[in-house]
């Protein structure tokens, strides 16, 4: 029996499916999902970082997959040339430190 087959949490959208049991909550017994029953016990508001979390894709079959299509793969060359890595070891360190007593 789909007794809750329609059923949404109100404040987060998750379906009855996907939660694991239904919360009362500010609309009524059995308004809220699990997560945001809990919440409303325990804080007396709704999680306003839920909001319609769920709601996008909740009951809802029809999932609008868009395929990438566009991948524009950019090459970028690396053009590293005329980079004068060399004549930097030439530094030499002063050795003049012998102190001859
Ligand atoms: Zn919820």
């Amino acid at each position: 029996m789909e007794e809750y087959g329609g059923w949404q949490c109100q404040q987060c959208g998750l379906g009855a499916h996907s939660t694991v049991m239904l919360r009362s909550g500010p609309g009524g017994d059995k308004s809220l999902c699990n997560t945001c029953g809990l919440y409303w016990a325990v804080h007396g508001s709704v999680p306003e970082e839920r909001k319609d979390l769920f709601r996008f894709s909740a009951e809802d079959e029809t999932m609008n997959i868009t395929p990438a299509t566009t991948t524009t793969t950019i090459a970028t060359p690396l053009t590293e040339a005329s980079t004068p890595t060399a004549s930097v070891a030439a530094i030499s360190s002063p050795a003049s430190t012998q102190s001859i007593v």
